[in-house]
């Protein structure tokens, strides 16, 4: 493929430039002797653990990887060499020839085996007015950056699941790569960000065809089942320092310093991808998640666009599931007019129990004596008797009871139609967002930790990051994945 591909440049190049190029082709990627140099290694450190009892299984395992890397490296850098050889000297953009080029500016590349060499060509494209590295763009490297690719995955997928200082000793660890918490950092963000990039034009693209993880009805004459599309939206705050290193000046100054802030959380499936057994949490087989920073708006954006991944355009029912948050009724009522809202029954009781401990002492058998009675009415539909139960004791309460119990009548008022769990309980629905909440809770473990500050750059990245990995849009950025998931097939 390479040498069909190759063909009209190495004539428009001449000969010389042929005579090199098929040099290039012909170089082995690896050499008889770098093979009975690892063959000898391998046997002298066999023989070492031969030669000791206790030495077991894991010890064959780390002797065989540690001799074999420095041959994948050298490999690697065979193979990289002369992929770059081969790329045009045209500018990656607008594909102009370079002028003012400069051959073989050297690179050092930490790729996953190892420090790699580069060499490759520079120059100034006149269109785009810039120095352009042609071969570092077909490579997939980037400018600042000297992870390979696989390296750039591993810090993204690392550094978005644990704090950096953790990430460090476990890159080095599982995968042998020797990079600071502070390189890792650096790098996953720039992932994060390429991953912002990427869905932003998601989401400002149309959706043109069911994506093939929405299973196609088998037979074209059977009509598509009908189904109902879940979407449950939540929010939760994180710790966020904005104005890194100014925060004594803007004290000073008598500005209020912002620490916390919100991160709107969405999630959407399938029902019949939902499934529960007993009592016991329901499981999601396969789901969408959106999380940002960036506010309800842009969330509610790359909330849709998963929805129509899910199947948005062609469910029968969509159903919303949240808590009481005023914003989220509102941009459901803006966005999907026609959606069943339903109100978390948890929250719903949590108001309930307020009043209940109010009256009768912190979860005392007298408050559950009392509660319980209505929270069947709650779960029967029956809102308003237990509003106009409320309203007559009203006058008899304490005046914090009483306060708390106007709390619940107001709240159960303005989410009166939002609280029918018969028919949602009759048709297999949730009745709860515990869905939502439960991610909210994975992430913030993520966000939340001790001591921890985030600009509001770093967090996005990597919520971002984590919800490429979730939503299996990982592919995306690392297209090397592709090899993987297909030999898994
Ligand atoms: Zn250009």
């Amino acid at each position: 493929m390479t040498s069909l591909n190759a063909q009209p440049n190495s004539m428009a190049r001449g000969l010389p430039a042929l005579v090199q190029e098929i040099t290039t082709e012909l170089k082995p990627s690896i050499l008889p002797e770098d093979l009975a140099h690892w063959s000898e290694d391998l046997e002298t450190r066999l023989h070492r653990v031969q030669q000791h009892p206790e030495q077991g299984l894991g010890f064959i395992e780390e002797q065989v990887r540690q001799c074999t890397l420095e041959l994948q490296r050298k490999v690697v850098q065979r193979a990289m060499q002369a992929k770059a050889d081969a790329v045009d000297e045209c500018c990656s953009c607008c594909q102009t020839p370079l002028i003012e080029r400069k051959r073989r500016v050297p690179k050092t590349i930490h790729a996953y085996c190892g420090a790699v060499q580069l060499f490759r060509t520079h120059g100034w494209c006149r269109k785009c007015e810039q120095w352009v590295f042609p071969a570092d763009a077909a490579l997939g490297l980037f400018d600042h950056s000297t992870a390979s690719p696989l390296v750039q995955e591993m810090c993204a997928l690392l550094v978005s699941k644990m704090p950096c200082e953790q990430a460090e000793p476990v890159a080095s660890r599982v995968a042998g790569i020797q990079l600071s918490r502070s390189t890792m950092a650096r790098e996953a963000q720039r992932q994060g960000e390429r991953a912002i990039q990427m869905r932003q034009e998601q989401t400002a693209a149309p959706v043109l065809a069911p994506s093939p993880m929405v299973p196609a009805t088998v037979g074209s004459d059977q009509p598509p089942k009908p189904f109902t599309l879940v979407i449950q939206i939540d929010s939760w705050n994180i710790r966020e320092r904005d104005d890194w290193g100014k925060t004594q000046a803007r004290q000073k100054r008598g500005k209020k310093i912002e620490r916390w802030h919100w991160v709107y959380t969405a999630t959407c499936f399938r029902l019949e991808q939902r499934c529960q057994k007993g009592k016991r949490r329901a499981f999601i087989t396969e789901r969408s998640y959106v999380a940002t920073r960036h506010g309800v708006e842009p969330m509610m954006k790359q909330l849709h666009r998963e929805a129509l991944r899910r199947g948005l355009g062609r469910a029968q029912r969509v159903l919303v599931v949240a808590d009481g948050g005023v914003w989220i009724w509102n941009a459901v009522q803006d966005r999907y007019a026609e959606a069943v809202q339903r109100l978390d029954l948890f929250h719903a009781n949590a108001y309930l129990w307020a009043v209940a401990n109010q009256i009768h002492g912190a979860n005392t058998a007298a408050a559950r004596q009392w509660v319980k009675p209505l929270l069947k009415q709650v779960r029967r539909d029956k809102v308003l008797e237990v509003i106009s139960t409320l309203e007559e004791l009203k006058p008899r309460l304490s005046s914090a009871a009483a306060k708390v119990a106007a709390t619940t009548i107001e709240y159960y008022r303005s989410n009166q139609k939002r609280m029918k769990y018969v028919g949602g309980k009759k048709r297999g629905e949730p009745v709860g967002s515990g869905a939502i909440e439960s991610t909210c809770r994975q992430l913030q473990c993520r966000m939340k930790r001790c001591g921890q500050f985030w600009s509001i750059q770093g967090d996005e990245a990597l919520l971002c990051l984590e919800i490429f990995w979730r939503n299996e849009h990982w592919q995306l950025l690392f297209p090397h994945l592709s090899i993987t998931s297909l030999s898994n097939n």
